[in-house]
């Protein structure tokens, strides 16, 4: 499939130029795929490289749901993993909290999905688009905004093109340089720890429930994928994680089984550990005119909620219903009026959830016996308190909060 478009010079100006061309990037322009919106996704790497990397997300029920009002979910269900069950557990504690489809009504509470899966879905979603543009590779070096557009210039095979667009969308990462490039601040901390990152596979006959084991040293989630493995994020002090990564196989296959507490039968490591540090940060904000930030541009969390994704998902089908509203409505897209709405929408929320796993984070990476007790009574309650127990299961499946109009579908 031709994938790699050849754009002619004159043909680079455009409504949008998204720049980043990740899974956030990309499920804008998928969404914007029949808005009648001119787009060019600027992306530093081949799109096979930008699609081969090694990583599994957790994906909420909303995310699934918005890939379903896009189309391209019937793509990307048969390569996912299921679950049905999520277990909340504290170390050793006895007390497990036990989230069920019974309580939500629903198939599944969620899906592991692999990078290579979902962004390779979508890259051929739009790849037949007559709207939608790609300039890659290139790496976008500069942006000069203007009262009615911005140029953006793109460094491709050594040479530099131009591009004037009515807004641009930093959809490039955390390490935003769209972002610094239009000076906006960001607030937030790195963590003490660090996310070692890897695939198992498991001889348990069960493979569709996710677990959230919370240690001392930090959370462990173990995440179902297809064929008997799961994908697994253990959170450590630095210093630790950094051990675990070097650590035999064998050796570090006995710790692991210590710590899933022999849940899952027989392991074996499939493929490389990967260390990822971790941190939290939110932009002050996330548009100026003729510019918008999405997903890990804007905000980054902890992962022990797979949810760092799931909100850039959201904050893409927020934008693109924004924007299509008022493209009909024949107002200029990129002005400070219309990318408001985007901000007042998705600012608050991803701050509420950013908050909450910060919370999760520190409350359970801590061994002070009075904290012990509080958060053992905290699970007693969310286990044994329906009303508790299903505010916590609405946020973990990005079912509270304000829909996007693409996300609402047939319940899946
Ligand atoms: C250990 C770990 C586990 C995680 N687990 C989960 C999970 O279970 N569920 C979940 O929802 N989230 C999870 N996350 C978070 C998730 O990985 C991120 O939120 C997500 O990958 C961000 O996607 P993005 O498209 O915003 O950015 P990126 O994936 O970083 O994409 C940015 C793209 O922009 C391109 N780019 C950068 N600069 C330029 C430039 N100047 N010009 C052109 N292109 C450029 C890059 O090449 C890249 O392709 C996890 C994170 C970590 C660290």
């Amino acid at each position: 499939m031709a994938l790699n478009k050849q754009i002619k010079l004159n043909n680079l100006d455009c409504d949008l130029a998204i720049v980043g061309g990740g899974i956030v990037g990309v499920t804008l322009a998928s969404a914007l795929k029949n808005s009648g919106l001119k787009i060019t996704i600027i992306e530093a790497q081949p799109l096979e490289v930008a699609a081969a990397r090694k990583q599994a997300y957790a994906f909420s029920i909303l995310s699934s749901r918005i890939y379903q009002g896009i189309g391209v979910w019937d793509k990307i269900f048969p390569h996912v993993g299921k679950f049905k069950n999520i277990r909340l557990s504290d170390c050793d504690f006895s007390q497990v909290v036990k989230f069920e489809t019974a309580d939500l009504q629903t198939d599944y509470l969620g899906f592991v999905a692999q990078h290579n899966v979902v962004l390779t879905a979508l890259q051929q979603h739009i790849a037949d688009a007559p709207n939608i543009n790609w300039l890659c590779p290139g790496r976008v070096s500069n942006v000069v905004y203007s009262d009615n557009s911005a140029t953006v210039t793109v460094e491709v095979a050594g040479k530099q093109q131009q591009i004037n667009t009515k807004l641009v969308i930093g959809a490039d990462g955390a390490k935003s340089y769209i972002r610094s490039l239009a000076k906006i601040t960001t607030r937030g901390w790195k963590y003490w720890q660090s996310c070692v990152a890897f695939t198992i596979k498991h001889t348990a006959p069960q493979n569709d429930i996710a677990f959230e084991r919370f240690w001392s040293t930090g959370p462990m989630g173990v995440l179902p994928l297809p064929g008997n493995r799961c994908q697994i994020v253990w959170t450590n002090p630095h210093a630790r994680a950094k051990t675990l990564k070097e650590l035999d196989e064998k050796a570090f296959l006995t710790e692991l089984q210590q710590y899933t507490g022999g849940l899952l039968g027989d392991l074996e490591l499939v493929g490389d550990r990967v260390i990822f540090p971790v941190q939290l940060m939110q932009c002050d904000r996330y548009v100026r005119s003729r510019l918008a930030l999405v997903g890990d541009a804007a905000h980054c969390c902890h992962p022990v909620g797979g949810q760092g994704l799931n909100l850039g998902i959201r904050d893409a089908a927020t934008l693109a219903q924004l924007l299509i509203e008022a493209h009909n409505q024949g107002k200029d897209i990129g002005t400070i009026s219309v990318l408001k709405g985007y901000e007042n929408w998705r600012k608050q929320e991803n701050l509420a959830i950013l908050g909450f796993n910060d919370f999760l984070d520190r409350f359970f990476s801590n061994n002070w016996l009075p904290i012990v007790i509080a958060r053992r009574l905290g699970l007693w309650l969310m286990a044994n308190i329906k009303p508790l127990k299903m505010f916590a299961l609405k946020l973990m499946t990005g079912l509270k909060g304000k829909t996007p109009k693409l996300a609402d579908v047939a319940n899946l």
